[in-house]
């Protein structure tokens, strides 16, 4: 999700029209089913052992994959410069993280990815950003010259933490404190590069009109903020993405998706390419979530409700719980197979 604050605002705005508590990226229920196809995958295996016991006290890849969203909810005080965990009943899912030491550790990994990263005035906190790239749909892959990546996006996080987990240190300007953090940050992030709006962005003109970010120079004013700022009435754009059926949680899907994820090929090439190449799978796959839509005149540019209106087509939501299905499967699929390369 980004931005948070952003997003917390519309969801107070549309809170007497929508039932669900509020969703993190992939929602709760998105991040969980990819958790829990990968730890049945990996069920008597080495690698399972492994993340077991570096995750301890029985904390499973379904549960660790909430933690850098309920991580979210560390806010800073610009006064005295602390930070602290801001408990909200409306993430119950983050529960079994909000003991003592377990806000510690929230705390403590938030502050180290803080502002390492330099954000530009219209970006996040570094560690918000490590969620996501926004490579324009022009494009057909994911390449680190594009505008929309950066040494701190997406592709770049699921590779920090994969050193880690190798026994390396995270590049800069990632912190990553040991095993423990990297495996909870990595299963939450393979589900993210997953989700076509956390990968694939779409830049407007004032006016609605497609802009390719790639050509000519950048100008910042055409960032729709990976879908965020686009509204279909009410409901976000990247918001409707992010929000899975109730179909596709694990209580209902969780043996179809593992045995589909079973058919999923391991990705070629040497493991420090998959996050990129999982990346670039995103982009296509953001093609067919943007295709068919039109939009309208940019609402309020510059202000707290800035947002570009889009008409959605015919059977869109059905189109869309599809890709979500593979997507889904895929991310499971994969960190299982990610994992099972560190400990083979
Ligand atoms: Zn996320």
């Amino acid at each position: 999700m980004k931005p948070l604050l952003r997003w917390i605002m519309v969801s107070m705005f549309v809170a007497g029209a929508c039932a669900a508590p509020v969703a993190l990226a992939w929602n709760a229920q998105g991040h969980q089913t990819v958790g829990a196809i990968a730890d049945s995958l990996l069920a008597r295996t080495h690698a399972g052992t492994e993340v077991s016991t570096i995750l301890g006290g029985g904390e499973t890849l379904q549960i660790a994959s909430l933690w850098p969203d309920c991580a979210k909810g560390v806010a800073k005080n610009n006064k005295t410069g602390l930070f602290h965990f801001v408990v909200s009943p409306r993430f119950p899912e983050c529960a079994p993280f909000q003991t003592a030491a377990g806000k510690e550790a929230m705390v403590s990994f938030v502050k180290r990815n803080w502002d390492a990263c330099h954000p530009a005035a219209d970006e996040e906190v570094c560690h918000k950003q490590y969620h996501y790239a926004d490579v324009a749909i022009e494009r057909n892959g994911y390449a680190r010259s594009e505008i929309g990546t950066s040494d701190h996006d997406v592709v770049s996080a699921i590779n920090a933490a994969l050193a880690v987990l190798r026994g390396r240190t995270a590049p800069a300007p990632f912190d990553i404190a040991n095993k423990q953090e990297a495996l909870r940050v990595l299963a939450h992030y393979v589900g993210d590069v997953h989700q076509p709006l956390h990968v694939g962005a779409i830049y407007l003109s004032a006016t609605g009109q497609e802009v390719d970010p790639d050509a000519g120079p950048f100008d910042r004013a055409t960032k729709t903020q990976g879908g965020n700022l686009i509204k279909d009435g009410a409901s976000g754009l990247h918001h409707e993405w992010d929000t899975i059926p109730a179909s596709l949680e694990v209580s209902s899907f969780l043996s179809d998706g593992v045995a589909a994820a079973r058919h999923v090929p391991v990705t070629s090439g040497a493991v420090g390419t998959w996050a990129a190449q999982w990346a670039s799978d995103a982009v296509m796959a953001s093609h067919t979530a943007f295709q068919g839509l039109s939009f309208g005149t940019e609402v309020d540019p510059g202000k707290k409700k800035e947002h570009w209106p889009v008409t959605e087509p015919t059977g869109y939501a059905v189109a869309r719980a599809a890709v979500q299905k593979a997507q889904l499967v895929k991310a499971g699929a994969r960190l299982a197979q990610l994992l099972q390369a560190i400990w083979p």
